[in-house]
């Protein structure tokens, strides 16, 4: 089943209030991908775990806070797209 993440497909914002502010966080884009490792050769390798285990159903991101510098990984709950963002096989 496709599922892409709202947040990565410009379709919403991540919206998460700051849980020592309480003001609008923003989104530092996706957690594993600011995560990357050193070595390029490793990176297939630990984008397939991520994809079938840890990650399945949702999209990790980092939300960031403007207002006092709090950063915190949220989940985006994945939604049923038909869009072509993904890999086709
Ligand atoms: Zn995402
Ligand atoms: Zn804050």
């Amino acid at each position: 089943m496709p599922s892409i993440c709202p947040v990565c497909n410009g379709m919403q914002n991540l919206g998460t209030p700051c849980p020592r502010c309480s003001k609008s966080m923003e989104d530092y884009g996706q957690l594993h991908s600011l995560l990357a490792p050193y070595a390029p050769y490793e990176e297939d390798e630990l984008l397939q775990q991520s994809n079938d285990s840890v990650y399945e159903g949702y999209c990790q991101h980092l939300a960031c806070c403007p207002h006092c510098n709090f950063s915190m990984p949220v989940k985006v709950s994945l939604v049923p797209g038909t869009s072509t963002v993904g890999p086709t096989p």
